[in-house]
């Protein structure tokens, strides 16, 4: 199964993308998540990478088009995978194309932008897991420590009013162009991604059964 997630910062790809990972033992490739630790490590991608992060700029296309295909060579994407912030342009689509990935679903998650912007200014992240909480809303049990692995958690930079809205701004206009390519070529569905956690996965779980 090669499933893509698509839609805003915040519209819970992510943290669908690790139930789907569970469920049916594929990965979730993050380029969020990959890019962030190259910016950990110091590593030439994660320099080049930092500032477009932090303006909630996209890195360029071909830094990110050249992670991801290394990444899908690696074995454990052989059985599928799922795409989590990948492609985030039409070029990038294209670059995925080009590398001979058939894709099964896009999956489009609807959420309108002022619900977005209360998700991610109150967003707080793990630092070693990347496991998410929410203030109010799914607080850890012990404030700043991660419920799993007791890890750090903090604010990401680009979680941050101003560059919240950079961001929507951004997907706006680079990566909103992708729903309507996917749907010409037949490939996507679109969910709502209001209410809980489960509510959201039911739908995507009836999206996939019924591909
Ligand atoms: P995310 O965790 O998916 O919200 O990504 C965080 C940041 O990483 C984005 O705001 C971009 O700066 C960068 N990024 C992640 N994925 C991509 C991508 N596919 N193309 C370009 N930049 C990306």
């Amino acid at each position: 199964m090669h499933i893509i997630l698509l839609g805003p910062p915040g519209c819970g790809k992510g943290t669908q993308a690790k139930k789907i990972m569970e469920q049916q033992n594929i990965p979730q490739i993050s380029t969020g998540d990959i890019l962030r630790a190259a910016v950990r490590q110091q590593t030439p991608l994660g320099v080049e990478a930092k500032g477009f992060m932090d303006k909630g700029e996209l890195v360029p296309d071909e830094l990110v088009v050249r992670i991801v295909e290394e990444r899908l060579r690696e074995q454990d994407c052989q059985k599928g995978f799922i795409l989590d912030g990948f492609p985030r342009t039409v070029a990038q689509a294209e670059a995925l194309d080009q590398t001979g990935t058939v894709i099964d679903v896009a999956v489009n998650f609807e959420v309108p932008d002022d619900e977005i912007l209360k998700r991610l200014s109150g967003r707080r992240t793990c630092r070693s897991c990347s496991a998410m909480y929410h203030v109010p809303f799914s607080p850890p049990q012990v404030a700043g420590i991660c419920d799993k692995c007791q890890g750090e958690l903090y604010q990401r930079d680009d979680d941050k009013e101003e560059t919240i809205k950079n961001r929507l701004a951004v997907y706006n206009r680079q990566t909103e162009p992708l729903i309507q390519w996917y749907a010409e070529k037949n490939k996507l569905r679109s969910i709502r991604g209001l209410g809980s956690i489960d509510d959201i996965y039911i739908q995507i779980c009836d999206v996939l059964n019924n591909l």
